[in-house]
C-alpha cells in the first residue's frame, strides 16, 4: 500500500580472474607467459532521480546486481570490464543495512551519487609474474569478490515543517489551502502518495515547505494504526506545526490531545519530540462554548512551555496567514541546516567483524596468520593505496588478530607472515 519503504538485496560486479597462459608462435618453443588481466567488476551506484517520489519500483524485483568483469585472455587480453549498475531513487531516500539498521547512504541534498558497492578489482594476468627466477609462472592472480548486501530502503521526505496532530482535527484542509493559494504543489509529485508536500509561498517572507504527516494517532510509536508508517517523514522536518481540534468536535480535550501526541513522539524519538513546535489552534469556527475559551487554556498551558498558540480556521481561513508568517520567521531564525543522516555502515569494513577462521602459529622466527578470514582481506585490500593500508592495519587491530599475535608471544620487530605478504610487528 505505502510506497515508502522497500527491502532489496543488492551486489556488485565480481572482478574477473587473471588469465594464465602462455605465448605460442612458430619456431619459439618456450613462449613466455601472456596470460592478461581481468576486468573490474561493476559498481552498484544509487542516484537520485526527481521525477521520482515514491519506491514502489523496488516492490516488484527485489535483486540488483552490476554484471561481473570478465576474466582475462590469451596474448595478454585484458578482460572486459562489468557494467555499473545504476538504481534510481527519489530524493530524500536512506539505505540502511537491513541486520544491523544503519545507514550505508542518504541520498539526499548534496549527496546525488554514491557508489555503495564497489566492482571488485580484476586479477593480475600471469604476464605480471614472470621474475628473473620465475620464467614460467603457473600463477594468475583471481579477480576480488563481488561484495552482496540485503538493503533497506526508506524514503523521509524532506519539508521545513510537519503537520503533526490526531485525525480529523484538520492538517490536510489545511494544508490544501495554503498550498492552493499558489499550486506549485504541483513541483512534488506527491498528490497520490502520503504523506503530501506542498509550497508555501508567503509574500515578503521566505516560504517553505510543508508536509501533512497524516495517521498520527495513540499508540503510532508501538505500531498501533499506520502511524508509525508516518513518523519517519517527520525526521528531517525543522519544526511543527501542531494541529488540534479547539472545539473539541469529536469529543476530546485539546490540552490532552496535544500531550498525547507529543508522548507518541517522544516514545518514537525524544530528539523530534524536543524540536520546536507551534500549536494551530484549528476549528475556531466552531466554538461556541460561553465557559472558558479553549484558545485561552492552550495559551495558558503551552505558551509558558515555548510553544506559541494561534487560533485558526482551515474553512474560513481566519488566523492562517499569521501562522504561516510566524514559521517563516521561526525558520529564518533557525540553524537551518538540512537533516542528514550520516553513513555508519561501510561495507567494505563489514570483513573486519566477519565471523572466518584463520589461525596464528608460530612457525621458526615466523608468526604465520592464515585462513579465509586473510585470504578475503587480500583479496579485497589494494596494499599499495593509502586508502588500503590504512584499512589493512585497521583489519588488524579491530577484528583481533594483533591481540592473538601478541598472545601468541610476538616481540617489537618480529616478522608475521600471511600468505605472500610478510611484515614487521610493531607496537
Ligand atoms: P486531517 O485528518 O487532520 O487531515 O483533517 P481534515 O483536513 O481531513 O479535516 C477533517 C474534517 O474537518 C473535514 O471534514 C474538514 O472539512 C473539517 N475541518 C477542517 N478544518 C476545519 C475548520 O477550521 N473548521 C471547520 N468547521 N471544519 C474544519
Ligand atoms: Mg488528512
Amino acid at each position: 500500500m505505502f510506497a515508502d519503504r522497500a527491502k532489496i538485496f543488492i551486489r556488485s560486479g565480481k572482478g574477473g580472474d587473471g588469465h594464465c597462459s602462455f605465448r605460442r608462435e612458430l619456431y619459439v618453443p618456450n613462449g613466455g607467459p601472456d596470460g592478461g588481466d581481468g576486468g573490474k567488476g561493476g559498481d552498484l551506484i544509487f542516484e537520485i532521480d526527481e521525477g521520482l517520489n515514491t519506491l514502489v519500483d523496488f516492490r516488484h524485483k527485489r535483486k540488483y546486481a552490476a554484471s561481473d568483469g570478465e576474466e582475462g585472455g590469451k596474448r595478454r587480453c585484458h578482460g572486459k570490464d562489468g557494467k555499473d549498475l545504476v538504481l534510481k531513487v527519489p530524493e530524500g531516500t536512506v539505505l540502511k543495512e537491513s541486520r544491523t539498521g544503519k545507514v550505508i547512504a542518504d541520498m539526499s541534498g548534496d549527496n546525488r551519487r554514491q557508489i555503495v558497492l564497489k566492482g571488485g578489482r580484476g586479477g593480475l594476468g600471469n604476464q605480471h609474474f614472470a621474475t628473473s627466477t620465475m620464467q614460467v609462472p603457473k600463477y594468475a592472480q583471481p579477480g576480488q569478490p563481488a561484495m552482496e548486501l540485503e538493503v533497506n530502503l526508506e524514503l523521509k521526505v524532506i519539508a521545513d515543517v510537519g503537520l503533526i496532530g490526531f485525525p480529523n482535527v484538520g492538517k490536510s484542509t489545511l494544508l490544501s489551502r495554503v498550498t492552493n493559494a499558489d499550486p506549485k504543489i504541483a513541483n512534488y509529485h506527491f498528490t497520490t502518495l502520503n504523506p503530501n508536500l506542498g509550497v508555501v509561498d508567503l509574500e515578503g517572507a521566505k516560504g517553505f515547505v510543508m508536509a501533512d504527516i497524516p495517521g498520527l494517532i495513540e499508540g503510532a510509536s508501538e505500531g498501533v494504526g499506520l502511524g508509525h508508517e508516518f513518523l519517519r517523514h517527520i525526521e528531517r522536518t525543522k519544526m511543527m506545526i501542531h494541529v488540534v481540534d479547539a472545539a473539541g468536535t469529536e469529543g476530546r480535550d485539546p490540552v490532552d490531545d496535544i500531550y498525547k501526541i507529543n508522548a507518541e513522539l517522544t516514545a518514537y524519538n525524544p530528539e523530534i519530540a524536543k524540536r520546536p513546535q507551534v500549536i494551530a489552534a484549528n476549528k475556531t469556527d466552531l466554538i461556541y462554548s460561553e465557559d472558558e475559551d479553549p484558545v485561552d487554556r492552550l495559551r495558558a498551558e503551552f505558551e509558558p512551555k515555548g510553544m506559541k498558540v494561534f487560533p485558526i480556521s482551515g474553512v474560513s481561513g481566519q488566523g492562517i496567514s499569521e501562522l504561516l508568517y510566524y514559521v517563516s520567521g521561526q525558520l529564518q531564525n533557525m540553524d537551518v541546516k538540512p537533516v542528514v543522516f550520516e553513513q555508519e555502515y561501510f561495507p567494505e569494513d563489514e570483513l573486519i567483524y566477519e565471523d572466518l577462521p584463520y589461525t596464528v602459529e608460530k612457525e621458526g622466527e615466523l608468526y604465520v596468520v592464515e585462513g579465509p578470514k586473510i585470504e578475503k582481506m587480500l583479496g579485497y585490500t589494494n596494499l599499495d593505496s593509502e586508502k588500503g593500508f590504512a584499512f589493512f592495519q585497521k583489519f588488524l587491530k579491530d577484528s583481533g588478530i594483533l591481540k592473538d599475535l601478541e598472545q601468541a608471544g610476538i616481540q617489537e620487530g618480529e616478522t608475521v607472515k600471511m600468505y605472500g605478504l610478510q611484515f614487521d610487528y610493531y607496537k
